[in-house]
């Protein structure tokens, strides 16, 4: 830890409704990846603090939450969705200092987001169905059963750093609306948001120990502390596939409830038939959004052969004219990378795809910047082709502004490769034939594809990853399926 930085600069933990510092006075560096330099100081949470967390939440499951009715409940997630968009440009600078991300992808994706998580589940629960059977029996008389949702208990809530308050709303909201009370450890890179949703929550009447933020790392510290801690009945964890693996296994003690949102390798497929402008534009945005940092986004391009130089000499175009730098500069389309750590890891995944014999159509290094982001964090958006379906850059996921692009001459050989990997978040397809883009919607082993598309969403729908890309299912009705207990009751009449 460097030197002291100001009150205001100071992260805390928030805990039964309170801003407080870790108990054993213990604080790590926040870093702005815009410019590499230090911006924060948060305090790392101990077992003890994360205890505390947990006890708070347990008491607020039977206090005045426990107590309180549904409408009410969800009337105060509404509250909470508005008041996000309130405190819009608190929620804005918040995300931009811990990410870099520009004003005009924060603006229009994590702040809104954030604010509609809140909304959505508030009306899912609203309109949510019961279940009720007349079951026959041999008196003649019959019985009633029917079925009673319970909240889960006290969910812990692990959140990755690419889009820091749209995951982690997309979890709070729901586990909220169900009634369950919620410990959060958000990712050490990127604590500031979790944080400002605590002074959100008091601001809107939320009662203490409901949501709590507990900063810290993961093992060893507050992350394992969370997964291990007998107090928490269900774990939701977005991030890395090998991590998911640890919290499965320290979570293995307590059976919890486990829902993954883990990595992925996704493909894109784009067939010769397809509108050639808008495939163009939608792999541009796939490839490189968040500079790469989207769990959904495109490593694997396959494209039909007839139009595949036409598309490789297009995208590099397009990928020349992403223009980096400010987070706040009019015309900005890209960020930093997270970290500098997270640097070193894309930068030797472009020098490992020269080793394999990649061709760089385009990027492979850092560009040059001038002025607060000389120290940034920030890479080139990349394009390879050229390389073996088995290359390791084709095989693993980067998680950078890449991708890699083969042709191929048949829907059987694009299928063949588009399944080739222990993943499966996502695919897009690319065609104008309909019946083609219903067989191979079908045929992709993946939990979510999209046709002439991508990153559009319905909150109300399924969202998860097959194989090493999650566990569980997420959206709608379905996160209610994780958030609640379902009890059957059974009355003889
Ligand atoms: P990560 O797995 O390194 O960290 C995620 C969180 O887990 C952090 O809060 C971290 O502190 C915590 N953690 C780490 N080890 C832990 C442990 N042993 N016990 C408990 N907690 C632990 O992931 P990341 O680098 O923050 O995020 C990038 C990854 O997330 C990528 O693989 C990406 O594909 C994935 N991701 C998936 C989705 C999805 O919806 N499927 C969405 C976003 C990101």
């Amino acid at each position: 830890m460097g030197s002291e930085v100001s009150d205001a600069r100071k992260i805390r933990l928030f805990i039964d409704g309170q801003f407080c510092d870790a108990a054993d006075g213990r604080w790590f560096d926040a870093f702005n990846p815009a410019t590499g330099q230090r911006c924060a100081q948060v305090a790392e949470a101990s077992a003890a603090d994360v205890d505390r967390a947990v006890n708070a939440a347990r008491r607020a499951l039977t206090g005045p939450w426990g107590t309180m009715p549904v409408g009410e409940r969800l009337d105060l997630l509404a509250a909470i969705s508005d008041r996000i968009m309130r405190r819009f440009d608190d929620f804005l600078d918040a995300e931009i200092m811990d990410t870099g991300k520009p004003v005009s992808l924060a603006s229009k994706l994590d702040v809104p987001r954030g604010a509609a998580n809140f909304k959505i589940f508030s009306s899912v629960l609203r309109d949510l169905p019961t279940e009720c059977f007349q079951t026959p029996t041999a008196d003649g008389r019959g019985a009633l059963n029917y079925a009673l949702r319970a909240p889960l208990g006290v969910v812990g809530v692990i959140c990755p750093w690419n889009l820091p308050l749209l995951l982690m709303t997309w979890k709070v909201a729901p586990a909220l609306a169900c009634g369950n009370t919620v410990v959060v450890k958000p990712s050490e890179e990127t604590p500031s948001t979790a944080t400002l949703l605590g002074e959100v929550m008091n601001e809107v009447g939320v009662p203490k120990g409901v949501y709590n933020v507990v900063h810290g790392f993961g093992p060893g510290s507050a992350g394992e502390a969370l997964t291990t801690h007998p107090g928490v009945s269900g774990i939701t964890f977005t991030g890395e596939s090998a991590t998911g693996k640890a919290i499965m296994k320290a979570a293995a003690d307590g059976i919890k409830h486990l829902s993954f949102e883990l990595g992925g390798k996704n493909p894109s497929i784009i067939f010769a038939d397809c509108d050639f402008d808008a495939a163009v534009a939608g792999t541009l945005r796939s490839a490189f959004m968040n500079c790469g940092q989207v769990c959904l986004c495109s490593e694997r391009v396959y494209v039909e052969r007839p139009i595949f130089d036409r598309f490789v000499a297009a995208l590099k175009e397009g990928a020349e004219a992403i223009v980096p730098g400010d987070p706040y500069a009019d015309g900005t389309h890209m960020g930093p990378l997270i970290s500098a750590q997270h640097r070193q890891k894309v930068l030797s995944y472009y020098e490992l795809a020269r080793q394999e014999g990649a061709n760089v159509v385009t990027g492979g290094g850092v560009p040059e910047l001038g002025g607060d982001q000389a120290e940034g964090f920030y890479v080139q958006p990349t394009i390879w082709t050229g390389l073996d379906e088995q290359a390791r850059c084709v095989k693993e996921e980067v998680f950078g502004p890449c991708c890699h692009i083969a042709p191929f001459d048949t829907e059987q050989e694009a299928l063949q490769m588009a399944n080739d990997t222990q993943y499966g978040l996502c695919a897009a397809v690319w065609t104008q034939n309909l019946t083609r883009a219903h067989r191979m919607a079908a045929a992709l082993e993946a939990g979510l594809v999209w046709v002439n598309t991508w990153f559009l969403r319905d909150l109300r729908t399924p969202f998860g990853g097959v194989g090493l890309s999650g566990v569980g299912r997420e959206g709608g009705v379905h996160s209610v399926e994780f958030y609640s207990e379902l009890k059957n009751v059974c009355i003889k009449l």
